[in-house]
């Protein structure tokens, strides 16, 4: 038994920069040497497999690899046994149904009796059935877009995110089968060690997550107006306040929440703040 946590994620391809990325956010140092089929991480008890991302599901099920990235279509997809540990927010896109552009589309009944080309014919097919058509689905490996073009097929299902590959191919699309976006995966049965770690990895991951959403703010304020500025700035507990040289002004520190921030931003200049700095975090530890 290795002491290590092994994880699968995608040699080369579309997750692999954010993969790798997620890792070293986590303070994990990888040496990503091109054409490694593993690696070790120096500071963290983790062995990284760079695969394609098809296998990931398989290798993870078997126990080969502890845990894996993958997008949730490919998940779905391989329909295996596994434990979705995380979404990561990252590789985000849409399965989605399109045809040529000059037809006309009403409703998925459209395609009953059509061909579909895909390479995501489990997701397909499920999809079908629960919308009561029946379709013949086309099985291809890639180039999906371009299977109406040569008349391999009426209609097709593929991943999308701008929608420009459909446009350049003269497509459009009709229906969003899938939103997906990258998971964190895990095998069902970790073994002790694997799990203690995984959970240090978890709370690593969380802490950038939460970082990435809060921006640090300071703020310089009358000191009249302190009570007011504060109850707009709720911070981790409360926020810091500091004196500044001059006796009737403060230095106020807190962190604010991405979403909110514009918000924020206006009351506290609504209520008198000057020189509002604002820094991004991090880690952040609650
Ligand atoms: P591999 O060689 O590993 O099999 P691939 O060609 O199957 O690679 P990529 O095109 O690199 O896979 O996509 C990997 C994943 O990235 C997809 O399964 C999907 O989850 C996500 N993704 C995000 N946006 C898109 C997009 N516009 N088109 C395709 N995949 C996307
Ligand atoms: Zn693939």
């Amino acid at each position: 038994m290795t002491n290590k946590l092994k994880i699968a994620i995608q040699k080369s391809g579309r997750l692999s920069e954010n993969s790798l990325k997620l890792l070293k956010e986590c303070g994990i140092d990888i040496d990503n040497g091109l054409n490694k089929l593993k690696t070790e991480a120096s500071n963290f008890p983790i062995e990284v497999f760079f695969l394609r991302d098809d296998d990931i599901p398989q290798y993870v099920e078997d126990g080969v690899a502890d845990i894996g990235i993958v997008g949730e279509n490919v998940l779905l997809e391989k329909n295996k046994n596994l434990k979705l540990v995380d979404k990561l927010g990252f590789g985000k896109c849409r399965l989605s149904l399109a045809i040529p552009k000059e037809q006309n589309y009403k409703s998925i009944k459209d395609l009953n009796g059509k061909r579909i080309a895909t390479t995501y014919s489990i997701i397909l097919s499920k999809y079908l059935k629960a919308q009561k058509i029946k379709a013949e689905i086309h099985e291809i490996s890639g180039s999906v877009e371009i299977a109406p073009s040569i008349g391999l097929a009426d209609a097709i299902c593929d991943l999308v995110s701008s929608g420009s590959t459909l446009f350049t191919n003269g497509l459009k699309e009709v229906e969003v089968i899938l939103k997906s976006e990258a998971v964190l995966v895990a095998n069902k049965k970790l073994g002790k060690t694997q799990q203690s770690i995984l959970d240090k990895l978890l709370f690593r991951m969380n802490a950038v997550r939460k970082a990435k959403n809060t921006k640090y703010i300071l703020l310089n304020a009358p000191n009249n107006k302190l009570d007011a500025i504060c109850k707009i700035l709720p911070g981790m507990k409360s926020p810091t306040i500091l004196p500044l040289a001059d006796k009737d002004w403060s230095s106020v520190h807190s962190v604010v929440e991405e979403n909110q921030f514009w918000e924020i931003i206006e009351k506290l200049k609504a209520e008198g703040a000057q020189g509002i700095l604002v820094v991004p975090i991090e880690k952040m530890i609650l």
